[in-house]
């Protein structure tokens, strides 16, 4: 599952950054995902259930921003969404344009929580 790669990723870079932190566990994961990223919400929360077992985010909540692809049109400098016009940029017609947004899959955030005062 190209998912479970992805997310493996993610657990890991928590992980260390968690632990640099002085977190014990995980509460909750935010991550971006672009519409052309080509990992699928469902699979990418099932795949974080799995692959978290064990680790300091057994148990945490994965929030899935869906980010919408946008395009940015080579000859006249618009953004635009694709559409029926597929790729074609809608203002001018012109064939080529770049994807700025939609391939994103990063994590916006997350929530730590740390190890409990035993002191009195
Ligand atoms: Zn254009």
């Amino acid at each position: 599952m190209h998912e479970l790669g992805l997310v493996m990723n993610v657990i890991h870079m928590i992980t260390q950054d968690a632990s640099s932190r002085g977190f014990r566990r995980v509460k909750s994961v935010e991550l971006e995902v672009g519409e052309f990223s080509g990992a699928l919400p469902h699979a990418l929360k099932e795949a974080f259930r799995i692959a978290a077992e064990g680790t300091l985010l057994d148990g945490a909540t994965l929030v899935i921003d869906e980010v919408r692809a946008e395009l940015c049109c080579k000859d006249c400098g618009r953004t635009f969404f694709p559409g029926k016009q597929g790729w074609n940029c809608p203002y001018c017609g012109a064939g080529g344009a770049d994807l700025v947004r939609g391939m994103e899959l990063q994590v916006k955030s997350y929530v730590g929580e740390a190890e409990e005062c035993q002191s009195k």
